[in-house]
């Protein structure tokens, strides 16, 4: 529904039956708009892969605000900006005060900014899974709170590609090789992150050959997706040699965040690079901007 936040805010508390908020946490309106939400809603519900886990916006968290403004406003090519203007949250216009949200340094999950009652993951959610979960609510046969909806099998549960012995020499990437359509991605030295991921697609991307990228997140039981992948990865390595082992990790996956935690940065047990700055917003940069 279309509705003005102030609309929003004169609601009781507890009169929305079900929200599902969609989107990461990155500025202070979208953390008030996430307060705001969990104090009129009887039911919050994280959906997709950005308010779930913080999805691609999340891989930023291995940088800053001062960088990402200064690529943003500086660094680009087509960047014009000679008098070095950057956003401010606040600005004296003729008009009167005008406000910006305050942008975080770091991006963070709606679980980490309010309490969620359930999430519905995906990059985007499946549409079994939708209808699930409203379906489960208006019976109110809910699974217990914080939940996942949705399946609890991985990617490779739902897989039809063939599997042996995986004992690979080097990972390639998808434009170097063409799979032969039948033998495990994995076993054909493809990062494919099936085995670390939910299966709510019904393992889609392999059944056209294609490597799972882990768009639906870890599976139930799964704590951190990169760390279950790199025990995947050097279990289906052919070498006893740690220091192999390493180079062919280090050569075949030059990107291991954004091949690992591409749609999970912000909800894994690492949540960011290390950063020691200051994370809160300027007065007035949050509610009265929304
Ligand atoms: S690793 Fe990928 S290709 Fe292999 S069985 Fe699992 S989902 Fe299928
Ligand atoms: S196979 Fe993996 S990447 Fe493809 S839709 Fe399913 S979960 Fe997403």
């Amino acid at each position: 529904m279309d509705g003005k936040v102030r609309s929003i805010e004169k609601m009781e508390d507890k009169s929305i039956d079900l929200c599902l908020f969609n989107g990461a946490i990155r500025t202070s309106e979208q953390e008030y708009m996430a307060k705001l939400l969990r104090q009129k809603s009887k039911t919050l519900v994280a959906f997709g892969s950005c308010a779930q886990e913080g999805c691609i916006p999340g891989l930023a968290n291995v940088t800053n605000r001062d960088e990402i403004f200064h690529t943003a406003y500086f660094d680009t090519p087509s960047t014009v900006n000679p008098e070095g203007v950057v956003p401010l949250t606040e600005y004296e216009a003729d008009e009167g005060m005008l406000t910006l949200p305050y942008f975080y340094n770091t991006v963070k999950t709606l679980g980490q900014t309010v309490d969620v009652d359930y999430y519905i993951p995906g990059c985007p959610p499946e549409a079994d899974d939708i209808w699930d979960a409203l379906v489960a609510i208006l019976e109110g046969k809910l699974p217990p709170p914080g939940s996942v909806i949705g399946k609890h099998t991985t990617v490779c549960d739902q897989c039809d590609m063939i599997r042996s012995e995986k004992k690979i020499k080097g990972f390639k990437r998808t434009w170097e090789v063409i799979p032969d359509g039948k033998t495990c991605l994995l076993e054909q030295g493809i990062l494919c992150m099936g085995i670390a991921t939910r299966a709510a697609c019904g393992g889609m991307c392999p059944k056209v050959n294609s490597p799972c990228i882990g768009c639906h997140g870890p599976n139930e039981g799964v704590k951190d997706i990169g760390a279950r992948m790199m025990t995947a990865l050097a279990s289906v390595i052919d070498s006893n040699d740690p220091e192999e082992i390493e180079r062919i990790i280090r050569e075949g996956i030059p990107d291991p965040v954004g091949s690992f935690y591409k749609f999970n940065l912000a909800g894994s047990m690492l949540r960011r690079s290390a950063f020691t700055g200051s994370e809160s917003a300027p007065s007035g940069a949050a509610a009265e901007t929304a």
